[in-house]
């Protein structure tokens, strides 16, 4: 065994990256999607046509290598995507519903007012979201022809991207799924590892539809490519791969993803706890069938924010262009809060919009720019200061990984502005690195001191900013903030 592959199934593209012993990139092939929008708010993909990319990419990736040299795939997705199928000819019933697609919203607020959101909560550890899978296969059960009466004949079959890739590849053999990923359907109950009876009957699913449940480095069954069967061994949903393959493995480690927003994981260890400042919990990688549980915390606006100065504002012609601008700017006088879709944790106020502070006469683009990398930073902040309240856990070290990562101007002022150490993966590839340590652990490629040693490399970012200037900037955000909070309502 020289390799191992990692599929990466995401929101707009698939991709397969094959990985060596020592963690490197060996080949990489990827591939778009289309995105449907039948409706304002609706978001779909074609589940057949996510298959096909993911294995032409699959197939581009080992083109070159030799085949019997790949030891396990390991996959991890774009969360909380719904597939139903027939069971007897593989066929979608519809298309998938996308985590984006709000056309639940509805029905969510009936469930709130029927008082089910504290039942819900401590089942799954989950706010009810038209985000989460659960609502999404109730709308397919109610609302394609036939189906429920299908489900309940034992016909239909559903499952996350995970799932229906595993289902695919293995010729229908295993109907699969791990704990990451079943913790993000609102129907698996994160203390009893079980799906929950209850849950299933409040969204009305048939039991018989739902995929089994089993550790993230488990075997999954196995793909056959050039008449060699490879094994599946490791499956994780994006955010938790990312947190494995960052090394977060011991309680307190977190990371944070940089990209159109941020996620911001924290592993808590196997001690259950529901936060009071509006994070989610969640389940991270497990080797065995015994439960991590991590916090989660979303920040919706963080890389769109330098978007909207390079396509909205157009005050940019690159994403790079900010660290310089930002660097040629001596004052802090600007305060940018990107409520641009309301804000996430720790405020859940989808009422919120956008403003911008401290404007003066001379006032520049590069101030913009300034003020939108500290946004980032801010909120990141933000959703550490919830961890600690709710856990008592400091992380002393914030890993990360994603896009804007590239900005040592913002890796600086990150680590400013919390007074803690910020380490950038070596490898920007850490969501595909967890997926294929999960696998590569479960055939004995990797060790788990191998993982702890592979993931811990990376540049450090160490804090260089006072505390009275660092408490005055904080203080300025949350001001800030204060002032955008319910802005649609007033
Ligand atoms: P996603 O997976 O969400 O598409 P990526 O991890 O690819 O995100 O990161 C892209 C995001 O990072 C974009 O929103 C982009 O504006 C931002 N970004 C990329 N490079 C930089 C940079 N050098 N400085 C600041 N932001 C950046």
């Amino acid at each position: 065994m020289k390799y191992v592959l990692a599929l990466d199934q995401g929101t707009t593209s698939s991709r397969s990256l094959i990985f060596d012993s020592e963690g490197h990139i060996v080949s990489t092939a990827q591939q778009e999607f289309n995105q449907y929008f039948p409706q304002s708010g609706w978001v779909e993909h074609d589940a057949l046509e996510i298959y096909d990319t993911q294995l032409k990419t699959l197939r581009q990736a080992v083109d070159g290598v030799d085949v019997s040299e790949i030891g396990a795939i390991g996959i991890t997705n774009q969360r909380e995507t719904v597939v139903v199928w027939d069971r007897n000819t593989g066929e979608p019933i519809h298309k998938a519903i996308v985590w984006q697609d709000r056309r639940t919203a509805d029905f969510c607020e009936d469930l709130k007012e029927k008082g089910l959101f504290n039942t819900i909560r401590e089942k799954t550890g989950l706010p009810i979201d038209a985000y989460f899978s659960a609502t999404k296969v109730h709308w397919l059960l109610q609302n394609v022809s036939g189906a429920l009466e299908r489900a309940e004949k034992g016909e239909l079959l559903l499952g996350t991207i995970d799932t229906w890739l595993i289902w695919k590849m293995t010729g229908g053999k295993s109907h699969l799924t791990d704990m990451t990923n079943a913790s993000r359907t609102m129907l698996f109950n994160i203390k009893t590892l079980k799906w929950d009876d209850e849950l299933l009957q409040i969204f009305g699913i048939p039991k018989s539809m739902l995929p089994e449940v089993v550790a993230s480095s488990s075997p999954f069954g196995s793909y056959e490519l050039d008449g060699y069967q490879i094994p599946i061994s490791g499956v994780a949903g994006d955010q938790q791969a990312a947190l494995f393959g960052q090394g977060c493995l011991e309680k307190g480690d977190a990371k944070n993803t940089y990209g159109t927003g941020c996620f911001l994981l924290m592993n808590q260890g196997q001690d259950f706890a529901l936060s009071d400042h509006g994070l989610v919990t969640t389940l991270a990688c497990s080797l065995d069938e015994k439960p991590v549980y991590a916090f989660e915390g979303s920040v919706f606006v963080a890389g769109a924010a330098i978007q909207w100065l390079r396509d909205g504002l157009e005050i940019i012609e690159t994403a790079g262009e900010t660290q310089s601008l930002a660097e040629s700017v001596d004052t802090d006088d600007v305060v940018l809060v990107p409520a641009f879709v309301g804000l996430g944790t720790p405020y859940w106020d989808m009422y919120a919009r956008g403003a911008v502070f401290g404007l003066s006469r001379d006032t520049g683009r590069a101030h913009f720019a300034k003020a939108a990398l500290q946004a980032i930073a801010f909120q990141t902040r933000d959703i550490t200061e919830a961890m600690i309240k709710d856990g008592g856990l400091k992380p002393e070290t914030l890993k990360v990984d994603g896009g804007a990562t590239a900005n040592e101007y913002l890796m600086q002022f990150q680590s400013d502005i919390m007074d803690m150490e910020i380490l950038r993966a070596r490898n920007a590839e850490t969501t595909a690195l967890g997926a294929a340590f999960l696998a590569g652990l479960q055939v004995g490629f990797w060790s788990i001191v191998d993982v702890s040693k592979l993931s811990s490399q990376g540049i450090s970012y160490t804090p260089k900013m006072q505390e009275g200037k660092r408490n005055e900037l904080y203080g300025n955000w949350s001001k800030a903030v204060s002032r955008t909070l319910g802005w649609l309502k007033n």
